[in-house]
């Protein structure tokens, strides 16, 4: 196995070229999936991708920022973002450390804690391959083809979403999500002005719930209960799992949607 050390960006699109070459970030997947098909790894800490920034109400995240990085930076910069609400739950401190945006953009895990969000805040994905390119993360996880060759450099976010609320669906704990809910809301004037709901670990690995989204809109905040919407919305596939059917985790998802919804208009949890 080759490792390459890239300290400028132009190093690293040639070497993407090379059959049998990928990109580096904090290692957890490449680890989990093996290396055997792989001749050689370019390493990505040399770069400074690390950095986050606020510019003009937008929030930039370099492809190298840890999940722990974006933590706690984002506390400062974008308090009540949903990003540190959901990554800080996810895998453990250790893993939290190393595990890089770039990297997991890259192979979005259907346990994914950061996609979920980065759908929903509708966020843009910065790559290098010959040109750089901008390209929304939802278009970007549909057409995953985009991305071979490519390097990830980073995303970015506008901060227009004060209302956030995140469930990550395991057994236990420490475990993998059988799904994950983002949702986000904006009130006006009392009612519901827009709002974004995702779900990932479907079959397709993610679902935007758009029908849901509709029914919201211009509804009242102040609606004690979702549950008569909660008969209008669509059956999501969910791969059949050991541990729960389709339809089961449907019934848990539109539980944990009545529960967000409510909370996340400043209903009690029931
Ligand atoms: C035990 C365990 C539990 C976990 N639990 C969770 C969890 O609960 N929630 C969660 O969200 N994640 C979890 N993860 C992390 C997740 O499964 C992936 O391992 C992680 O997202 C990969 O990120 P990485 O930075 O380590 O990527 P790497 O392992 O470095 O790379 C993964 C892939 O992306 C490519 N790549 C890396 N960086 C870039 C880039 N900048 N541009 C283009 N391609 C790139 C690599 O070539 C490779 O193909 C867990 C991991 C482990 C090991």
């Amino acid at each position: 196995m080759d490792w390459y050390f890239p300290t400028e960006l132009k190093e690293v699109p040639p070497l993407l070229k090379k059959e049998g070459l990928a990109p580096h970030g904090g290692g957890t997947g490449l680890l989990r999936t093996g290396l055997s098909r792989l001749k050689g790894l370019v390493d990505l800490s040399g770069l400074h991708l690390d950095a986050i920034e606020e510019n003009n109400g937008s929030i930039i995240l370099g492809s190298s920022s840890t999940y722990s990085m974006i933590c706690r930076t984002l506390m400062q910069k974008d308090p009540g973002s949903i990003l540190p609400k959901a990554l800080s739950m996810s895998a453990s401190t250790p893993l939290r450390n190393r595990i890089t945006l770039g990297g997991s953009i890259a192979s979005f895990p259907i346990w994914s804690d950061l996609m979920g969000p980065l759908i929903a805040l509708g966020s843009q994905v910065n790559l290098l391959k010959e040109t750089e390119t901008k390209h929304p993360v939802e278009y970007i996880s549909g057409n995953r083809e985009l991305l071979k060759g490519s390097l990830i450099t980073g995303i970015e976010y506008k901060k227009e979403w004060p209302l956030s609320w995140y469930h990550r669906h395991t057994r236990v704990a420490f475990d993998y999500p059988l799904f994950t809910l983002t949702i986000l809301l904006k009130i006006e004037a009392g009612r519901i002005a827009d709002s974004r709901i995702v779900v990932i670990g479907t079959r397709n690995r993610f679902t935007r719930i758009y029908e849901l989204e509709t029914l919201l809109a211009g509804r009242s905040a102040d609606s004690p209960d979702p549950v008569d919407l909660m008969e209008k919305m669509p059956e999501l596939e969910f791969p059949e799992r050991k541990t729960a059917s389709s339809g089961q985790l449907n019934c848990l998802l539109k539980v944990w949607l009545r529960r967000g919804i409510r909370e996340i208009t400043g209903g009690e949890r029931t």
